[in-house]
């Protein structure tokens, strides 16, 4: 991987081409920089007609400089979260609005080129317009965001109900507030980091567990019964199941963090419990980013504390080193941009 001059990105007709302002990173990229190519292709990829080396970057915020040929979507001067997930529009999912299911689907900054970039060409008419009054490095959440509401929007009934948030990262403080503003009742979070136990409790969590009391804990807290749901955002091997065996019975499972192990489970627990498993992957431009600008917006979810760490392009590997850094000085969310300027306008920066 390496910082690299490349071409101004070339829109098709159907594209605006976005002058990126922030462009976060996360532990997909993070991926990428250690062990990869893990879902950058090395052949070229069947939608998108890319192979690496691409540029990563896939939560991205910035201003349209040129609006799309063809017409469609925002402007010239607008500001902007470019949707990331791309379906082929002919398949079977596509056809009922289910891109992200795609049999050939495909992620700007991943398998195109993405937002750790001056410049970036993105599909116009899923571009997502951001309001003037959020700020544009809290609006470069809105992508983690949106996936924290598409796990709410798995959940059958949040009103009134109790919820367990496994990890308390940047996706996990993100559920802990779509879950408040969606009316659940209990909100709790598991992380073994004491900060983020702070901050997930700073952040409208009832109440935070360290994993070795959880148990207990979580019992405790809903008076022998377990949580109506449990929302694994860890992606630690071994905590899939464990979710699956805290939620209550009859409650259900959404399970958003990922590894690439086969995890196991307690079949006679889940079925004889008639416990619901779910995944919930990634987010669909208008119903999941559209909710979670708006939620950015109105301080539904205050994106401040989540940001810690703001970097120019150059020193993006500094970011990936942040959030590889033991748990206690992890960063939380990193926040990549080319324009120094940008970086001078910022306060509260803290690069562990
Ligand atoms: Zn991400
Ligand atoms: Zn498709």
């Amino acid at each position: 991987m390496r910082v690299d001059e490349v071409p101004i990105p070339v829109p098709q007709p159907h594209q605006a081409l976005i002058e990126v302002e922030w462009c976060g990173i996360c532990g997909t990229d993070l991926e990428e920089y250690r062990d990869g190519p893990v879902n950058i292709p090395l052949e070229t990829h069947s939608l998108t007609g890319r192979k690496a080396p691409i540029a990563l970057g896939h939560e991205i915020v910035g201003r349209v400089v040129e609006s799309a040929r063809d017409g469609s979507g925002p402007r010239a001067g607008d500001r902007v979260i470019p949707d990331v997930v791309l379906g082929c529009g002919e398949c079977w999912w596509c056809r009922r609005h289910q891109e992200g299911l795609c049999v050939r689907s495909a992620v700007v900054g991943l398998h195109a080129d993405g937002g750790l970039s001056e410049y970036v060409a993105a599909e116009a008419a899923t571009c997502v317009p951001v309001p003037l009054s959020l700020r544009a490095d809290v609006a470069a959440l809105a992508e983690p965001a949106s996936v924290a509401v598409r796990a709410l929007r798995k959940v059958p009934s949040p009103i009134g109900s109790s919820l367990l948030v496994i990890g308390a990262g940047t996706i996990g403080l993100l559920v802990v507030q779509v879950a408040r503003s969606s009316g659940v009742r209990k909100v709790m979070a598991v992380d073994p980091e004491a900060r983020r136990r702070e901050l997930a409790l700073a952040l409208g969590a009832d109440a935070a567990f360290d994993p070795a009391e959880l148990e207990a804990l979580s019992a405790e807290t809903t008076e022998g019964i377990g949580p109506d749901t449990v929302i694994e955002c860890s992606g630690v091997p071994g905590t899939a199941r464990e979710a699956m065996r805290l939620v209550r019975r009859g409650g259900t499972t959404v399970l958003v963090g990922l590894h690439g192990r086969e995890e196991s489970f307690d079949l006679l627990d889940t079925v004889l419990g008639e416990k619901r498993v779910v995944g919930s992957a990634a987010h669909l431009w208008d119903e999941d980013v559209v909710t979670a600008v708006t939620m950015l917006a109105r301080g539904d979810i205050d994106g401040d504390p989540l940001l810690t760490t703001y970097l120019s392009l150059d020193q993006v590997a500094k970011g990936f080193d942040a959030l590889e850094a033991p748990l206690a000085n992890a960063a939380l969310k990193v926040l990549v941009t080319p324009h120094q300027a940008y970086l001078q306008a910022t306060s509260g920066s803290t690069t562990p």
